[in-house]
């Protein structure tokens, strides 16, 4: 049978922790809002206006009235 990718040595530890180096938690990149200068995460709309890319995109007022009942 063909063997496929099968690793011939087992990986030390150190090769195991200088691969692993880069594994870690980061905290979540933020910028500010083009509109209301609010942290936003980059490429979603933003939380606090409702806006991405020069448009309207969620009701936010139809939202804080959801919240109030
Ligand atoms: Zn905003």
């Amino acid at each position: 049978m063909p063997g496929g990718a099968v690793p011939k040595k087992k990986a030390s530890h150190a090769k195991q922790g200088r691969r692993r180096s880069h594994v870690r938690l980061h905290a979540p990149e933020l910028v500010a809002c083009a509109y209301c200068h609010q942290p936003k995460l980059p490429h979603h709309v933003c939380q606090t206006c409702g806006m991405y890319h020069g448009r309207m995109v969620i009701d936010i007022r139809a939202r804080e009235r959801k919240q109030h009942e």
